[in-house]
This record gives structure tokens, sequence and C-alpha cells, in this order.
């Protein structure tokens, strides 16, 4: 957590308008805020350049709404800044993203944008604890032994609203079934193609009408946009 002057303050990498290519909210028009931090490590990590917390001198927000291109580059944010950027965007759904969005009290963003008739949605690995308002949905996308070597959190899986699996290998699969022997099963479980490769493709596939599960692809690879 960042403070400046007792006021908590989010690491804001990326802030876009798109549409929501997975999942439950596929389709939707929404406003992600992308924060910096991660230690989980995950070798096929499509966002490196947020793992890193200390690498620059927070930018202004300005330089944050303007970027084109990945970078690590963030700012530091007051809850009020960030309210009142997002109410000058279009959508209505909130997607807090990273990075590793739950190393952050998102309790008080949250509740505001709720408050304020948004929907709000957290994408998580599932290895901190969730502190957000008990109205978010909760996308949970399990990291199990990954090089960073955190432990993945039993509450994680209770308060997931979906279970978001990435699936490259029949390992990954035996995965969510200990998940599920282990924590009980949550209410919706989607299986999503590592990279969208053909071997990973059948696999969930294979899977999915196996277990009855659901199988989300990067539709907004299909859209051309982020
Ligand atoms: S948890 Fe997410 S942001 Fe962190 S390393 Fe894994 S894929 Fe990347």
């Amino acid at each position: 957590m960042l403070l400046r002057g007792g006021d908590l303050m989010l690491p804001v990498n990326e802030f876009f308008e798109t549409i929501q290519g997975e999942a439950t909210f596929t389709g939707t028009p929404s406003t992600f805020v992308r924060l910096q931090g991660c230690d989980v490590g995950c070798p096929w990590c499509d966002t490196k350049y947020t793992w890193d917390l200390n690498h620059a001198p927070p930018s202004p927000l300005e330089d944050i709404l303007g970027k084109q291109e990945p970078s690590p580059s963030f700012a530091a944010v007051s809850i009020e800044d960030l309210v009142q950027a997002l109410s000058q965007t279009q959508p209505r759904h909130l997607v807090l993203t990273g990075g590793e969005p739950c190393m952050y009290d998102l309790t008080e963003l949250s509740s505001r944008m709720i408050a304020g008739g948004w929907t709000v949605q957290v994408e998580t690995s599932g290895t901190e604890p969730i502190r957000i308002d008990p109205r978010a949905w909760v996308t949970v996308s399990p990291k199990i032994a990954m090089p960073g070597g955190r432990t993945f959190l039993s509450e994680a899986w209770q308060r997931a609203n979906e279970i978001k699996m990435p699936v490259g290998k029949p390992a990954d699969v035996e995965t969510v079934l200990s998940l599920i022997a282990e924590h009980g099963r949550p209410a919706l479980i989607w299986l999503q193609p590592l990279s969208m490769s053909k071997k990973a493709t059948e696999l969930c596939v294979e899977a999915a009408r196996q277990h009855r599960w659901r199988i989300s692809v990067q539709t907004h690879k299909f859209m051309g946009i982020r």
C-alpha cells in the first residue's frame, strides 16, 4: 500500500477503456485500471512490465492516461483522483487488474464506484487477501507453485465469483480438480487456453466437456483491442 500524507495511493500503470474479453463479462464495455506490483513470477506473464514497484519515480497521471505502449512507468494516484478520472469515462464497468491488484486495499475505491452505479470486477491470482466491497465481482486465476513462491489462499477460492484457470498442459486441469477437492467447487469455472495454442485449446475443450466447465478465449485479441 502506498501512502501519501496518510492517504491511500494506488500505483496505476495503465488506465484505458476497452471491451472485457474474458469470462463472464465478455463483451462488456469496461474501464481497465492496471495496478503496478506483482511478485508471483509466472514465467508466461504477459504483463511483466508491471512487476517492479521500484522501477522509476512515479509519473503524473496524465502521462499514464495517454500511455500507448506497455512500460513499467506508473502514477501514484489517490482514490479521490481515481474516482474523478473514472467519472470521465464512458463505461460503467470497472476492471481492476495488474500486476496483482490485491496487494492493495480496494475497498474504498470499489465501494465508491458501486455506490455511483458502476459494477466492479477484480482479477487476482489468489495469493493476497482480497480487500474489496462484498458486492464486487471477483475473478480468481489460481497461480500455484510459481517461481515467486507465493501461496494460493483458500479464502480467495471461497470469495471467487468465478475461477479462470490458464491451461497449457494436462497438469493444469489436474490442478483445478485438486483445488475443487481441497476447497470445494466455486460457482463458475472457466478454462482459458494459454496463448490460445491449438494444443491448449483442444485440452480445454476436452476438459470442459468432461467436467461441464466453461471455456474463455481472449476475445479482445480477435477484436484487435487491448
Ligand atoms: S500473477 Fe498475473 S501479473 Fe503476476 S506474474 Fe502471474 S500473470 Fe503476471
